[in-house]
């Protein structure tokens, strides 16, 4: 992953990138996100899908190419207000959006059926198993095969800053055998929790292999002055936009 900073454009560029038929971005702090992320990608804000995200398991997929009414059932605008924390689409030109301020956002490239996925994976969706889900639904919807993922795993508050207590390490105790590695307990039933190694081992548990996934292994809430974090700036904090889009490849 490299850093854009050029005339207003700031993101954190994603290989592989046009050259095989997607665009993938994850967004930094600044203004106007969703009209720097269109510029990036060569599309206008309209091709732009995002959701109403809610901490929760829902994953959307988004129909099938075509040029059909976008104001119709299972359009870009019906969109807006579903409540869902992954998008999945194997549309051309259409670019799925996820927006973080600390949870990790995880952006999934399915070279074999393109195919791609979006995903808000904060600790409720993460205890939900939402990357897991993503996958079974990429299989389900696209007869995906995970052994042809490309995965980028975000920027999201590290484990240098992120301590957590009873309810988010209790069901996590209870639900992944390898809590341990992602925890660091520091006493006082709280640990400091590692989301993204959390999110890495589910994904690679569904079977992706863990050397075709790259992860930013940068922390929100350590870098103000390129990520917002919600946890350091409260209700004040912005959203970063992160988005990736199968294009027309060479
Ligand atoms: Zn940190």
């Amino acid at each position: 992953m490299k850093f854009i900073e050029e005339e207003g454009h700031r993101a954190l560029a994603l290989p592989p990138g046009p050259e095989a038929g997607v665009m993938q971005l994850f967004g930094l702090r600044g203004p106007r996100p969703l009209e720097i992320l269109a510029r990036h990608f060569g599309i206008r804000e309209s091709g732009i899908v995002s959701v109403r995200q809610v901490h929760g398991d829902s994953i959307c997929v988004v129909g099938a190419s075509g040029d059909e009414d976008r104001s119709g059932p299972g359009s870009v605008s019906s969109f807006r207000d579903r409540a869902c924390d992954a998008l999945v689409t194997n549309r051309k030109g259409l670019a799925i959006t996820v927006r973080t301020a600390d949870c990790l956002p995880i952006l999934i490239w399915d070279e074999g059926q393109k195919v791609v996925a979006a995903v808000h994976a904060g600790w409720r969706g993460s205890l939900k198993a939402i990357a897991s889900k993503t996958v079974l639904t990429m299989r389900a919807s696209f007869g995906s095969r995970p052994a042809d993922f490309r995965v980028g795993i975000g920027p999201a508050i590290g484990p240098c800053c992120y301590e957590v207590d009873g309810p988010v390490l209790e069901p996590l105790r209870a639900e992944f055998d390898y809590w341990k590695d992602v925890v660091q307990e520091t006493g006082g039933g709280k640990g400091m929790l590692d989301l993204a190694g959390l999110n890495l081992r589910q994904l690679i548990a569904s079977g992706v292999p863990a050397d075709r996934v790259s992860v930013a292994g940068l922390c929100t809430f350590c870098h103000a002055d390129r990520f917002y974090s919600y946890r350091r700036d409260g209700h004040s904090a912005g959203g970063m936009i992160n988005g990736i889009m199968i294009c027309d490849g060479p």
